[in-house]
């Protein structure tokens, strides 16, 4: 499925001498520069001293490889190159032999030989507020939101704190290779305000928005909109103040059905619709309690079938979870262009179920990877992935590496309807990436040197890795995160 959205987001190309050629090996620092903080539907962006290529074993994807990997959907180049422009855009991506003169020539050489460059993790789903909330005890669903998550998120009505909570929780995404995600902050405007302005300072692509919940018990009192008149007032401040700036890209945050109101949710699908350029993400059918929650509130066919209800779904739209849904909704789901997060960590941690990717992709829906922290476990999508192969497992499913190293990146740029952006290495597009350690660990090392080929190894690394395979996260070619050099990690 194609996952370009040009109407929304028209943005030049820089040529087409692109995609011919290109793996590989270990880093020595470039010049790091100044914040490069502009997108390409942004005001324009610090020039730097010069174009870069980054050399090392270079993988991305034009297309989902399925589960019988099709290899056209995918392009190794080993030894590769990446060449990025001063704008921080993609330039060239082939085979190390292969780089044109006319760009070497000149050019800042980045050595990542022998390590693995993909482009940058997407995050189809994740809470910035709840950084203090990962792993937290004992609770499923309705229970934890009540017990851990609310009194979390309450802090989040003070600027600072939003601002201190909002850094780390970026600066913990770069260390995990994660350069752009879909976010919900908290129900307060200075959670969003300070988000953006933590995400726009480190350059990344980010989407986020204001949550809005008005319906007790499921919204506590002291943690919801005053009303829908207000919640629809804030929203719009924001969305003034933040779409498209930079960029960062404003998505309606209702937090699920059953701490809305009807009145919340048509206001919602009105605002979608008046303004084709916004995003929205909420859940959906996560908990077998809150599908049973939702249909005493609202009644209907189904879950997604009370989203359908008031106009919600369509193309920029993120249902999280999905797990209790049928052919129906996957078919609706499908012909909207509505999108799915698939959460493994948080659907285990939590007890949820087990989310049916074959059947979702079956139906044509996207699907994206989210970590969901803080019901997820991890920050890291490698460890998301290793989560994710076992629930399928449990499912008489498959995940190959291939169609994990796609969910990853591709995927989730298709799913969050940004991959004319970001998501593979075609030329024009942001050079957002990472450079993965195949030796991070002992344990590592060891597995890939019996490993006989490229995706027996590339199996083993999303099986076995986390943040400490993370050797550096670039944001529009430039380095925003380092390992630090000479740590022994532990296995
Ligand atoms: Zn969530």
């Amino acid at each position: 499925m194609s996952g370009n959205d040009a109407r929304d987001f028209p943005f030049p190309r820089l040529g087409r001498r692109g995609f011919l050629a290109g793996i590989s090996a270990v880093a020595v620092p470039t010049a790091l520069g100044g914040l490069t903080a502009g997108g390409a539907q942004a005001a324009p962006r610090a020039p730097r001293q010069s174009r870069t290529i980054v050399y090392g074993t270079v993988l991305h994807f034009l297309r989902d490889p399925g589960t019988q990997p099709d290899p056209q959907a995918w392009q190794l180049f080993d030894p590769g190159a990446l060449v990025v422009g001063a704008d921080g855009h993609v330039e060239w991506v082939g085979a190390e032999q292969d780089v044109p003169p006319e760009l070497g020539n000149g050019a800042t050489p980045i050595d990542h030989r022998g390590n693995l460059v993909v482009p940058g993790f997407v995050d189809a789903h994740i809470h910035a507020s709840q950084v203090d909330v990962i792993a937290s005890y004992g609770e499923q669903l309705l229970q934890w939101l009540q017990k851990y998550v609310f009194p979390a998120e309450k802090a989040f009505s003070s600027a600072e704190h939003s601002r201190m909570i909002s850094g780390l929780f970026l600066d913990t995404l770069l260390a995990a290779g994660t350069t752009t995600a879909t976010v919900h902050p908290t129900v307060h405007k200075t959670s969003v305000d300070a988000f953006f302005q933590e995400a726009q300072a480190r350059g990344m692509r980010m989407l986020a928005g204001k949550v809005l919940m008005d319906r007790e018990p499921y919204a506590p009192p002291d943690l919801k909109d005053a009303s829908v008149q207000q919640a629809e007032a804030d929203t719009r401040e924001l969305i003034d103040r933040w779409h498209q700036k930079d960029r960062l890209t404003y998505s309606i945050t209702p937090r699920f059905a059953p701490s809305s109101t009807e009145q919340l949710l048509q206001m919602v699908g009105r605002l979608y619709h008046e303004r084709p350029d916004l995003w929205l993400q909420t859940h959906a059918a996560e908990n077998k309690e809150e599908v049973d929650t939702v249909h005493q509130l609202f009644g209907g066919r189904s879950y997604i079938d009370v989203y359908d209800r008031y106009q919600m779904l369509g193309n920029r739209s993120v249902y999280a979870h999905s797990i209790y849904i049928d052919d129906q909704d996957r078919t609706r789901l499908s012909q909207t262009g509505s999108s799915i997060a698939f959460c493994p960590t948080s659907n285990l941690f939590l007890g949820s179920g087990l989310f049916d990717l074959d059947a979702a992709r079956g139906a044509g829906v996207r699907v994206g990877l989210g970590t969901d922290i803080g019901a997820g476990t991890s920050y890291s999508l490698l460890a998301t992935l290793n989560e994710a192969y076992k629930v399928l497992a449990l499912q008489q499913q498959k995940l190959p590496a291939m169609r994990g190293f796609y969910l990853a990146t591709l995927g989730g740029a298709e799913a969050l309807y940004v991959s004319d952006r970001i998501g593979n290495f075609q030329v024009g597009k942001e050079a957002d990436f990472t450079v993965l350690d195949w030796a991070a660990t002992p344990v590592l090392k060891r597995r890939m040197d019996v490993a006989k080929d490229f995706q027996e190894r590339l199996f083993a690394l999303m099986t076995l890795g986390d943040e400490r395979a993370v050797r550096a996260t670039y944001v529009l070619g430039q380095r925003k995160y380092d390992r630090p050099a000479g740590v022994q990690l532990p296995s």
